[in-house]
């Protein structure tokens, strides 16, 4: 795979692969563990009151295993070398709760995508609507579209995914940094999808990075974590404040399971790509399916700028088919090798229905999906294999 957007390091920088492996995880200096063992404590002795021997106090406020996984996540997500800092957090929701209420206030409003997560979509809109918080889908695709909307009433965050789900809608990240400060707002980007290894935020201007670690990151489906990136020191100092003050921290355990996911995140993206190019080829050839969405592909209406900003196109495809929800439903009954299941990102292929699970909490808002709408998560199994289960289904 060609990597135009590559990590812009120097020549004598790591690369990506390396700190994936090597970042935050130097061998244990007490006893030469290859591994950052799980410091499964909750606090640490003192010698002397105040008198903290690698700064830790209390697992709330930091613990040694966290602090591994963000340092990681620090240096795959920024290139610039010095101030990226990393937080993470109990799940992708505990994250975008804790940036939200440090850098809102009460009556500021929020732009979101016309497709946010759904998750994010009722967190922004119902729980957070209840606390001020006035949240504005618009299709962000549409560049001027969002200007006009940042022109009528000023934002304090233009919040960003891309690609989109369910429907893998592409926004281009420098366009979108460009008008958002210009309007005097801050970007934040929701990375999930891409992961870092696909697609840097932060070197196209995003002030801040949102991840689910649940997803591609993690990469193995067997744990929910968070994270927010930034090179922005006084949000990384307002953030870790409200997350001491709020406790939406991960379990060492759970942070250890993250990082033991990322070392291989490179290799596992490459092949995810690799697979869900093919699959989306071969259902834009079956006579049952009437439209693929896929970035990838170059009638995607996305296809030139995600192809200028990411890497690689993902592991995620989503399709429509012939015969309404009927025929979508059926079709995500029958496959064998696929899972019938929410969530992504993970080894395992997963197909779902958004409309009727992971996005039935938009039905009726303006964030509906189509109902004739599958989602795939392409995982590592063998693509023929895969690609044979779902011309089956499909029959
Ligand atoms: C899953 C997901 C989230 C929420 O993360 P959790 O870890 O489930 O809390 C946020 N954004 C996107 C794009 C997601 O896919």
């Amino acid at each position: 795979m060609t990597m135009p957007n590559g990590p812009h390091r120097g020549s004598s920088a790591p690369g990506f692969e390396t700190l994936a492996i090597h970042a935050g995880q130097d061998p244990d200096q007490v006893t030469g563990a290859v591994v950052p063992p799980i410091y499964q404590t909750s606090t640490f002795k003192q010698d002397g009151v105040g008198g903290l021997r690698g700064g830790f106090e209390y697992s709330r406020t930091a613990n040694p295993t966290r602090s591994a996984l963000e340092e990681c996540l620090a240096a795959l997500e920024g290139s610039t070398p010095a101030g990226t800092r990393a937080l993470a957090f109990a799940s992708g929701m505990a994250a975008e709760d804790c940036l939200i209420r440090t850098i809102c206030s009460p009556g500021d409003r929020v732009i979101i995508p016309d497709d946010a997560y759904g998750g994010t979509y009722r967190l922004f809109s119902t729980v957070l609507a209840r606390w001020g918080l006035d949240c504005v889908p618009v299709h962000l695709p549409d560049v001027a579209a969002v200007r006009r909307c940042l022109a009528e009433r000023p934002a304090r965050i233009l919040w960003v995914e891309t690609p989109t789900n369910p429907l893998l809608a592409i926004a281009d990240i420098a366009a979108l940094s460009e008008a958002a400060h210009e309007a005097g707002a801050m970007l934040v980007v929701d990375n999930t999808f891409a992961s870092p290894r696909l697609q840097r935020p932060l070197d196209l201007g995003a002030d801040v990075v949102v991840h689910s670690t649940t997803k591609y990151l993690g990469g193995h489906s067997d744990v929910i974590g968070g994270a927010l990136i930034t090179s922005d020191g006084d949000i990384v100092e307002r953030t870790a404040f409200l997350r001491n003050a709020t406790g939406g921290v991960p379990g060492p355990f759970d942070s250890w399971l993250t990082l033991r996911g990322i070392r291989t995140l490179a290799v596992r993206m490459d092949r995810h790509c690799e697979t869900a190019a093919r699959v989306a080829e071969m259902l834009g050839r079956h006579p049952a399916v009437t439209q693929v969405l896929y970035p990838g592909l170059p009638s995607h209406p996305g296809h030139a700028v995600a192809a200028k900003q990411m890497s690689g196109f993902g592991g995620m495809v989503s399709f429509r088919v012939r015969g309404g929800e009927e025929a979508a439903l059926a079709v995500c009954g029958r496959t064998r090798l696929f899972t019938l299941g929410e969530s992504l990102g993970g080894v395992e292929s997963l197909i779902e229905h958004p409309g009727r699970m992971t996005h039935a909490s938009v039905a009726g808002s303006p964030l509906e999906v189509p109902a004739d709408l599958i989602r795939l998560s392409v995982g590592l199994e063998d693509a023929d294999d895969l690609l044979d289960d779902l011309n089956q289904a499909l029959c």
